[in-house]
C-alpha cells in the first residue's frame, strides 16, 4: 500500500478545483481498503473516501487527511435464484458507472437504461441514489456490500435497509461517512423494456412509436446520452460546461399546499414531477430548482468570478478555469438568498463539500 503525501486532488474531480490531500492512497482490493482504514485510525487521521469525484466540491485548502481512493474493479453476472427471469450484476465499486450502464445494456437487461451517462464509479451510486430521467438506482440495487470503519468490519444491506430515498440514502445521512463501498449488486431484467417515463425522452422517442415499435434499450440509452449532452452534462473533453459536479442544487421536494403559494407568489405554477423513493415522499412533489432560480432571476451564463450558471442547464455551476471553491460557493450563496427571498425555499446543495 502506497501513502503518497501532499497529492493534488482538482485532477481528480469534474470541477478540477481544490487543494491536496494530506495523504493519498489507490486500495484496489478489500484487504486495501481495511488497511488504509487501520492507517487513518492508527494515527487518528481523517478518511474521506474518493470515487470517480463527480459530485465533490474541494476546499482551496485541500484535505487534511487520508484521502482513500476506490479502485475495485470488475464485474460479474449470474441468475437471479429466486426469480429465474432477473439478473444479478455484481459490480465492485471503483468500475466506471457509465461502463456498467453500457455493459447491461449491451446484455439487453433493463433496469438501468436511464442511468447512462452519468459519470462516477459504480460505489457513488447508492450513496445519493442516483437518477435520472425517470429512473432511479434505488429500485435496480440488490445490496450493497461495505467496510464499516467504525467496526473494521465488511458488511451487507440489503436494499430496504439502505434508507434510500430521493437523492438519499444512510450513506450519506445517518451513516455518512461511516461506510466505504466495496461492491454493488444491481437486479436487472434480462429482454425487459426500457423506462420511458420521462416527458422529454417520451417526445423524442415518437418517431419509433408511429413505426409500431418499442424502442429498444440501447436507443434509450443513447438519446439519454444525446439529451445529457445538449445540457452539457455528459462528460465530454473539451466541453467547458461539463466541468462541474452535474446540478449544483437538488429540486426541492415540496407539499401540494406549497406548489400552490409558488404559483401565487408568480404568474405562473411550477413544473412538478413525481418526488421518487422513501415514504417521507409520500404526497409529495418535486420542483425543478432550476425553474426557482430562473424565476429568481438568474439566466444562463451569470458569472461571478470564473465561476459561472453554465450556459446550457441553470442547475450546473461549471469552472470557467481556474475558479477556486470560494468563488464556486460565493456563486451558490448568492443564488440561494434570491431563490429564499423570494420562495422561502432553502435550495439544498447536491455535492458533497470537502475540506471545509
Ligand atoms: C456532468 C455531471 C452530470 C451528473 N448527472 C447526474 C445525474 O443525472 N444524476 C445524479 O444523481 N447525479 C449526477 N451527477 C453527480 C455524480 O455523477 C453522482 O453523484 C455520482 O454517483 C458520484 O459518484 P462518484 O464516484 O464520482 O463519487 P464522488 O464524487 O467521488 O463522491 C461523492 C460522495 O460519495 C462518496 N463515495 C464515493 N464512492 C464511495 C464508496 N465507494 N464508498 C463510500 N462512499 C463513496 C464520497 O465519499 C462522497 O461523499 C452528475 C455529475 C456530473 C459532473
Amino acid at each position: 500500500m502506497l501513502i503518497e503525501e501532499n497529492k493534488p486532488l482538482a485532477p481528480f474531480t469534474t470541477f478540477g478545483i481544490g487543494g491536496p490531500a494530506r495523504w493519498f492512497v489507490e486500495a484496489a482490493s478489500e484487504e486495501e481498503i481495511a488497511e488504509a482504514a487501520a492507517w487513518a485510525g492508527e494515527r487518528g487521521v481523517a478518511l474521506f473516501v474518493l470515487g470517480g469525484g463527480s459530485n465533490l466540491l474541494v476546499s482551496d485548502a485541500g484535505f487534511d487527511g487520508l484521502v482513500l481512493h476506490v479502485g475495485l474493479r470488475g464485474i460479474t453476472t449470474t441468475d437471479a435464484a429466486d426469480h429465474p427471469g432477473q439478473r444479478i450484476y455484481q459490480a465492485a465499486a471503483g468500475e466506471d458507472w457509465d461502463h456498467c450502464v453500457e455493459q447491461t445494456v449491451n446484455d439487453s437487461c433493463a433496469g438501468i437504461e436511464c442511468l447512462a451517462g452519468i459519470p462516477g464509479t459504480v460505489g457513488g451510486t447508492p450513496v445519493q441514489n442516483v437518477g435520472a430521467y425517470g429512473q432511479e438506482v434505488a429500485s435496480a440495487i440488490e445490496r450493497v456490500r461495505t467496510f464499516d470503519l467504525e467496526q473494521h468490519a465488511f458488511v451487507e444491506f440489503a436494499a430496504a435497509e439502505c434508507g434510500f430515498a430521493y437523492r438519499r440514502s444512510r450513506l450519506n445521512s445517518a451513516d455518512r461517512g461511516r461506510y466505504v463501498v466495496t461492491r454493488v449488486d444491481y437486479r436487472l431484467t434480462p429482454g425487459g423494456a426500457p423506462t420511458v417515463r420521462y416527458a422529454e425522452l417520451q417526445r423524442a422517442l415518437v418517431e419509433s412509436q408511429k413505426e409500431g415499435r418499442e424502442a429498444s434499450l440501447a436507443e434509450v440509452a443513447a438519446l439519454v446520452r444525446r439529451v445529457r449532452q445538449s445540457k452539457g452534462m455528459l462528460i465530454v473533453e473539451g466541453d467547458p460546461d461539463c466541468r462541474s459536479a452535474g446540478s449544483f442544487f437538488k429540486n426541492p421536494v415540496v407539499s401540494e399546499e406549497q406548489v400552490r403559494e409558488i404559483a401565487a407568489l408568480g404568474d405562473k405554477a411550477p413544473p412538478r414531477f413525481p418526488a421518487g423513493a422513501g415514504a417521507e415522499s409520500q404526497g409529495r412533489v418535486k420542483i425543478p430548482a432550476a425553474w426557482l432560480i430562473e424565476q429568481a432571476g438568474f439566466a444562463k451564463g451569470y458569472t461571478l468570478g470564473a465561476a459561472s450558471i453554465s450556459s446550457r442547464h441553470t442547475l450546473a455551476l461549471v469552472n470557467l478555469g481556474g475558479a477556486s471553491a470560494a468563488e464556486v460557493l460565493a456563486l451558490a450563496g448568492e443564488i440561494t438568498a434570491a431563490v429564499e427571498e423570494r420562495f422561502e425555499i432553502r435550495l439544498e446543495m447536491e455535492p458533497v463539500l470537502v475540506g471545509f
